[in-house]
């Protein structure tokens, strides 16, 4: 049976629960979400004819803080999509300990078919129909799959027309305009601190370490370009058109030329072509899928050769996938975890939007490495404590303290 995106989230937290022995009361708080939003989208195009659109807002938890998460634009964003990504927020921030909740949100639609002018007039609408539910201290978007710092930026300037300057009503803006600086970068950075501090934990090193990266948009082409820079030996990576290979490692500043200029990794010179689905196959150390969710499934889990995998995206691995990986010994760097970068570095953005003061970059960095660090900490300690895969621990530590917060404040 497949189960829907909501339910593998779900999956995840159930083995959290049972660990922990989470009476069923608080299982259901835990697991429902707090709000959903679904809105029309209503647009004129460039033609003059009319685009309708759906747009979801969804508030999972907000026990530790302001509802908090990405806005995504792609055409299978839907309740149950938007529903999992919110609650996986949740967890993400608990394990980062940034002191927010989950949300997320999005519209469903194919933004390559828009021209920039439609997309701005998509982003203003949208916001005006989710204005009265968002702002700095109740629910802070931020940029996931397909939205970037200029759509942060029509967001910004859209609430702000109507409620004032209010630059901390959402994350990711460009440098600019209240950006923060290493926010683009934060996603992969922080999964290259990730992978370091797990292989550390085994006394091995970044340096040498060979990967296979599925996706090459913010997070997968950030995580490539500075683990290269480290040293690390990236064996393959792809885009929508498709990978390429070489054993030896790419050299990543020359493929991110040729993306620029060509619009694809796809025909690098000095490198085989390989489809999206043989990248998640290549005889590496460390899996990172960065793209699109479930693409392990039980079909390919078993064909998988990395020892690690780290998940850049969220919700790559299906539960029957995360099964088998287990069960071959191939350790999940869990996507809460993982990718949790990017939403740390939107609590130093917003930290500076509150502070009306900016931070140097070398600053957000290391703030960053120490939460990443941290976390990793906590998780380490939470695996030998309860003697489980790093996925279950992972969340374990997430839900006990989202727990605490919900019953410190009270039902009452
Ligand atoms: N969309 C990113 C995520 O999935 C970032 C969210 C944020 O910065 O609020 O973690």
């Amino acid at each position: 049976m497949t189960l829907n995106a909501t339910e593998q989230t779900n999956h995840f937290l159930q083995q959290g629960f049972d660990i922990l022995k989470i009476p069923p009361r608080h299982k259901t708080l835990l697991l429902t979400p707090a709000r959903e939003l679904r809105v029309e989208i209503a647009i004129e195009m460039d033609d003059g004819s009319l685009g309708n659109y759906i747009g979801y807002r969804i508030q999972h938890d907000n026990s530790r803080g302001p509802y908090k998460g990405g806005l995504r634009y792609h055409p299978d964003v839907d309740l149950d999509e938007v529903r999992s990504l919110a609650s996986l927020m949740t967890w993400k921030t608990a394990v980062v300990n940034v002191p927010f909740g989950g949300a997320k949100g999005g519209i469903q639609v194919d933004p390559s078919k828009l021209s920039r002018r439609e997309l701005e007039r998509l982003t203003r609408r949208f916001v005006d129909q989710i204005a009265e539910l968002i702002g700095p201290d109740t629910d802070i978007p931020a940029p996931d799959m397909n939205t970037n710092a200029a759509v942060m930026a029509w967001f910004f300037d859209q609430y702000s027309r109507r409620y004032g300057f209010a630059p901390g009503v959402v994350t990711g803006k460009p440098v600019e305009l209240h950006g923060s600086l290493g926010r683009d970068a934060a996603t992969g950075r922080g999964c290259l601190f990730a992978i370091r501090e797990v292989l550390a934990r085994e006394g091995k090193k970044l340096e040498g370490t060979r990967f296979s990266v599925q996706g090459f948009g913010n997070v997968g082409s950030w995580f490539a370009r500075l683990t290269h820079e480290l040293g690390g030996r990236i064996l393959a990576v792809s885009d929508v058109k498709g990978g390429i290979f070489n054993g030896d490692g790419l050299d990543i500043p020359r493929v991110m030329e040729h993306a620029r200029a060509t619009g694809s990794v796809v025909d690098f010179p000095g490198a085989r072509a390989i489809s999206n689905d043989e990248i998640l196959t290549v005889d590496c150390d460390v899996l990172v899928p960065a793209a699109l969710g479930h693409v392990l499934t039980k079909d390919n889990a078993r064909d998988v050769k990395a020892r690690w995998v780290l998940e850049g995206a969220n919700g790559p691995t299906t539960a029957e996938a995360d099964e088998l990986l287990e069960s071959r010994n191939v350790v999940c760097i869990p996507d809460i975890y993982a990718n949790a970068g990017g939403v740390t570095v939107s609590y130093f953005e917003w930290t500076q939007n509150t502070q009306k003061y900016r931070w140097p970059e070398q600053q957000v960095n290391s703030k960053l490495e120490d939460y990443m660090v941290d976390a990793h900490r906590s998780i380490a300690r939470t695996m030998e404590e309860h003697r489980c895969s790093m996925r279950k621990a992972t969340f374990v530590l997430a839900i006990q303290r989202v727990q605490a917060a919900t019953e410190m404040r009270g039902l009452g």
